[in-house]
């Protein structure tokens, strides 16, 4: 019907999961990269299978309605933002559809979804952004003269790094550190030259700088810098000194050593240069103090919203509230108070320690955080017994905020068992929420409510918190 290359103009009609636009071509898909909703375009044949077809915008013959002007130079490039010619109003209710599409196609669920609750601010939200050293950069122009970069992977090429001047989801402040740091690895720059600063380079598995974070506190106004590098050098002492002279707003700035190869902004030792090493953000009336190593949502003021759908799931005082995937406890803190006592199952060793301390720093006393893996309490012939094994009492709700995966095949197919009267699912993925929830369908709960929740204005991102009752 069409082949790759093929030049069409096409109708878009929807926009699907992963934020693709679709056309249809009597009735066979094609995915239009860079089409919204409501637009005529002409557009090329990218791929072509059997089932469906992948294509990019040529021209826009006739713009949605629903169209705006992306405010980022970047955008199209970058992977971060795919949605910035979108309006955001539809983007909202974009979000919502992928949820109602969700339920209803993989749980077979006909469920009333609330309208998402959007965000107040869609640009500068974050309160963390997180940047690539690199020596190799994606060229955006062919004959671009850039050399080195600090700033985002660019999609699909993993190897290479688009050198940013501007973040528009941070603020102001974010994006002086990012360009006081593009200064320095700048060829010319003195600073450069006088430490002797290199990049890392993952093909030689050399050179010092690898990432930049840098975190702000909504609460507190404060910053706080972290340099992921590979190995301690003397040069970051000095760097500090400048850092701390030429941006005195920022408060607080640590590295942190990753010595492996794997490319990720986190290490296993860090060390403050100058400040306390952390910075304390609020949700609602709760403080958390969030270190280099931790993780902490990256909206602060959509989490408040995230965990007010969470509470309004759990809907009244009880007496058992158990958090499965408390991360650094927030959930289990923000709850404290609904529940006699609450208890946090989570993995990760750093992460208990932080939860740990952040119910102190509240004075929050009837949460505990129990350091375990909640997949290998699912397995095995006798479930219940796993639990026993841990003395606590029986849940009247859990709550389930798993990674983008979802839950493990066997809590899914198993937390029934548990008897709780009620769930409250809170997902950053509608495809594997979904998928779960058809299973602790089949196993005796009913769904009774779905609050969409925007932390990711400008990406196709949505969160949805999800409440099922024991029938
Ligand atoms: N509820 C937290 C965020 C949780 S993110 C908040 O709102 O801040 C998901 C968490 O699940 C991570 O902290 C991760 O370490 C944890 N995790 C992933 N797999 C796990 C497992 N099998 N058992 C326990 N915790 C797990």
């Amino acid at each position: 019907m069409t082949s790759v290359d093929e030049v069409l103009e096409l109708k878009i009609e929807s926009i699907g999961f992963e934020g693709k636009a679709i056309s249809r071509l009597d009735g066979y898909v094609i995915f239009v990269a860079g089409g919204i909703p409501g637009d005529t375009v002409r557009a090329k044949i990218i791929k072509r299978k059997r089932d469906y077809a992948e294509a990019k915008v040529l021209d826009v013959l006739s713009p949605s309605p629903h169209r705006v002007q992306p405010v980022c130079r970047y955008f199209g490039v970058c992977g971060g933002c795919k949605w910035q010619h979108l309006d955001y109003h539809e983007q909202a209710s974009s979000k919502r559809r992928h949820v109602i599409d969700a339920l209803e196609r993989t749980a077979g669920l006909n469920l009333e979804v609330n309208e998402t609750a959007a965000s107040d601010q869609i640009y500068e939200y974050r309160n963390k952004l997180e940047f690539t050293f690199s020596e190799n950069p994606f060229k955006i122009l062919e004959n671009d003269p850039v050399k080195v970069a600090l700033g985002f992977h660019s999609p699909g090429r993993y190897d290479k790094t688009i050198d940013i001047a501007r973040c528009h989801l941070g603020d102001e402040r974010m994006n002086r550190v990012l360009n006081w740091f593009r200064d320095v690895i700048a060829l010319e720059s003195e600073k450069r030259r006088d430490l002797g600063i290199t990049i890392y380079d993952p093909q030689s598995h050399s050179g010092l700088l690898r990432f930049l974070t840098v975190r702000k506190s909504f609460s507190s106004d404060e910053y706080m810098v972290n340099l992921v590098i590979l190995k301690e050098d003397e040069a970051i002492e000095q760097l500090a000194t400048s850092l701390k002279r030429d941006l005195p707003f920022v408060s607080t700035f640590a590295s942190i050593i990753n010595s492996s190869r794997a490319q990720i902004a986190s290490g296993a030792v860090w060390r403050v240069h100058f400040g306390n090493g952390y910075i304390t953000e609020k949700i609602g009336k709760y403080s958390f103090k969030i270190s280099p190593l931790s993780f902490f949502q990256t909206n602060t003021v959509q989490a408040e919203r995230l965990y007010e759908a969470a509470l309004s799931g759990v809907g009244g005082k009880k007496k058992v509230i158990y958090d499965f995937y408390s991360g650094t406890g927030s959930i289990s803190i923000y709850l404290s108070e609904l529940a006699d006592e609450i208890y946090g199952f989570e993995l990760a060793d750093s992460s208990i320690k932080d939860a740990g301390e952040n119910a102190r720093l509240n004075n929050v006393r009837n949460v505990r955080f129990v350091k375990t893996d909640i997949a290998e309490l699912f397995k095995g012939r006798d479930i219940i017994g796993n639990f026993k094994l841990l003395n606590l009492p029986k849940p009247d709700v859990i709550v389930l905020d798993p990674p983008r995966s979802g839950l493990h095949p066997k809590i899914a197919a198993n937390v029934h068992l548990l008897q709780a009267e009620k769930l409250v699912y809170v997902s950053c993925n509608p495809m594997t929420q979904a998928r779960d929830v058809k299973e602790i369908v089949a196993n005796g709960y009913t769904p009774v409510s779905s609050q969409p929740v925007d932390m990711f204005p400008q990406t196709y991102h949505i969160e949805n918190v999800l409440t099922l009752v024991r029938s």
